[in-house]
């Protein structure tokens, strides 16, 4: 924390969870935790009347919940979906039953509303699994909203407009009713990336940061508040310097809105309907802070043997570190992109990325150990990386995916990796997310031919381009003598992606391509007509990739591919797609 003056009142930087991404600025409304508890007493004498104020402070909020329905009714969004989850817990007739056993033994209403709601709160608590575990806020806020409209026969709707709402955490129908208010962004001391709260702000597109620890006390109603829901920063009454920089980043956000119009918000389809998911490839950290990322559908390839610094894990003797240090990292990105799915490649080190602090030298280590060879030969050192990769996969959004892939054995010695991994994490109660999807990356023509055998292992592949080219036409990719050799529109690498694409497709395994040939304007008609389901490029090309997929119908892609496939030469085929 840093403390500046500025008129009395000094400049105040709070970290937390980046959970809805976008900047805000406005004044603060603090919600207190205390306002819920301050009139209760704990028993009553008659037990009809309390349970009678209770039904009917049930009927109150559904009756609340029914405006929100006719507000957001008309929307396709997750609200519906929330708003019912909330009516369902109101309805569950063991709750209420319970609630009326607490009254009867002369507990008053709200004694009884916080003993069974907290008996379920911990209950939930209890659950291993991190996911439910974030439900038990959303049971707490309900818990408090009931006892505001127990206390005050309704709920409190003066919040002023474009305020910045500060609280201990939020229900999802508060957020709705906030929204409604057009509130500026959102900060809680406590809450998860999955609540439901936290899914609502993001698709609202309301900042949000949360885990703010005692915001509610640090701030103030009424104190200016600035949010970075990119990097889940707040400050509080902000000097002069750190709003001119805040007002240059949010011009260069509008700015860029600007230049995407319509588009950046549209779902990635074709003329015709089809969608595709239209995904980036993430390289360093650096990258997380490009808003056109957060409109992606995720992140296709994360390559990480440059996002995470190397030398800091290669010759890490204790391997807990060097697992520890990596998952602080995958996580920030897990956390960052939730809930679009991130795919994690584990390190693809040798040939092209070989560091300097390597023992070995290869007379040809492009054809030699590189990729998935040299992982399998360091298998603590790649442990250390799946265990961190399964530990940032407990939301849910996490894929991991390995590089190089020449035999039908790597695929399956790393599989039982993946178990002996997950295995040791439960040994220790360490969670992770069970159903994480594996695939493989198609890099190498022998990987190309074999898609047939490596599809009862994988959830999906995706082709690596670059490599997938350099291996078939025989050309190192970094090498200037060749590079008029190097031609990813050669018909026996179009060839292998086809056979590799059905023989994948037959076996219900998705399909992507995160090489640079998924940003080649004459590649995507192509990629389309042979049903690739995801496409990922580096993040500049994103919206001009997205673009060109708006231009096409899926009918002409297949068409146009079917013809490709035909032609004998990669001059025949640059001609027919008019390359120069
Ligand atoms: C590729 O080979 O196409 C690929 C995406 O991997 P990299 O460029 O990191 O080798
Ligand atoms: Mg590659």
């Amino acid at each position: 924390m840093s403390l500046n003056s500025n008129n009395g009142k000094g400049q105040i930087i709070l970290s937390g969870i980046p959970s809805s991404v976008g900047y805000s600025c406005g004044k603060a409304f603090v919600i207190k935790k205390s306002i819920f508890n301050s009139k209760r007493s704990e028993f009553a004498e008659n037990p009809e009347e309390e349970f009678e104020r209770f039904t009917k402070t049930i009927d109150e909020y559904e009756s609340q919940l029914d405006h929100y329905l006719s507000v957001v009714g008309k929307e396709k969004n997750p609200a519906l979906a929330v708003l019912n989850s909330v009516r369902s817990i109101l309805q569950d007739p063991f709750l209420r039953d319970e609630i009326k056993e607490n009254i009867d033994k002369g507990y008053s209403a709200e004694s009884a509303v916080e003993i069974v709601f907290n008996k379920y709160k911990n209950s939930i608590l209890s659950i291993k699994n991190r996911i439910l575990r974030e439900r038990a806020y959303e049971i707490e806020q309900i818990k408090n909203q009931i006892i505001e409209i127990l206390q005050t026969k309704k709920l409190s709707t003066y919040i002023p407009e474009h305020s910045i709402i500060v609280a201990n955490s939020l229900s999802p129908d508060q957020v709705i009713y906030f929204r409604n208010k057009q509130i500026a962004g959102i900060i809680t001391e406590v809450g998860g990336i999955t609540t439901h709260s936290s899914i609502l702000a993001r698709s609202y597109g309301i900042p949000e940061v949360i885990g703010v620890s005692n915001a509610t006390n640090i701030i103030s109603t009424g104190d200016e508040v600035i949010i970075d829901g990119y990097k889940g920063i707040v400050v509080v009454n902000p000097v002069e310097k750190t709003r001119e920089s805040f007002r240059l980043k949010v011009e260069k956000e509008k700015e860029l809105k600007k230049t995407l119009g319509e588009l950046i918000n549209l779902p990635t389809q074709t003329k015709d309907g089809k969608h595709i998911d239209l995904q980036i490839n993430l390289n360093t950290k650096d990258e997380l802070e490009n808003p056109v990322i957060y409109h992606s559908d995720g992140l296709g390839l994360v390559r990480t043997e440059h996002l995470v610094p190397l030398n800091e894990i290669w010759n890490q003797n204790n391997l807990e570190d060097s697992e520890n240090f990596q998952y602080e990292i995958y996580n920030e990105v897990a956390m960052k992109m939730y809930p679009k799915p991130v795919v994690f490649r584990a390190f693809d080190l040798g040939a092209d990325k070989f560091p300097n602090f390597f023992d070995f030298a290869e007379n040809n280590p492009m054809l030699g150990f590189r990729g998935i060879r040299l992982l399998l030969s360091k298998r603590g050192f790649f442990k250390a990386q799946i265990k961190a990769f399964l530990r940032a996969s407990v939301h849910g959004n996490v894929k991991i995916m390995l590089p190089m892939i020449s035999t039908l054995s790597e695929v399956q010695d790393s599989l039982q990796l993946i178990e002996e991994c997950k295995k040791e994490l439960d040994e220790k109660g360490i969670e992770y997310h069970k159903g994480i999807e594996f695939g493989v990356m198609i890099e190498t023509p022998a990987a190309a031919l074999i898609v047939d055998l490596i599809a009862p292992y994988v959830n999906f592949i995706s082709f690596g381009t670059n490599d997938l080219t350099q291996y078939t036409v025989v050309a190192d990719r970094d090498n200037s003598f060749v590079s008029n050799y190097f031609e990813p529109f050669h018909p026996s690498v179009l060839r292998l992606l086809k056979k590799a694409t059905d023989d994948a497709k037959k076996r219900k395994v998705k399909v992507g391509i995160c090489g640079e040939l998924a940003s080649h304007s004459s590649a995507t008609a192509l990629l389309i007509g042979l049903d690739f389901d995801s496409i990922s490029v580096s993040a500049p090309n994103f919206l001009q990739v997205k673009k060109w997929i708006s231009e096409i119908s899926y009918k002409e892609a297949r068409k146009k591919t079917r013809e490709v496939l035909k032609k004998a030469s990669a001059s025949e085929i640059r001609k027919y797609l008019n390359i120069s």
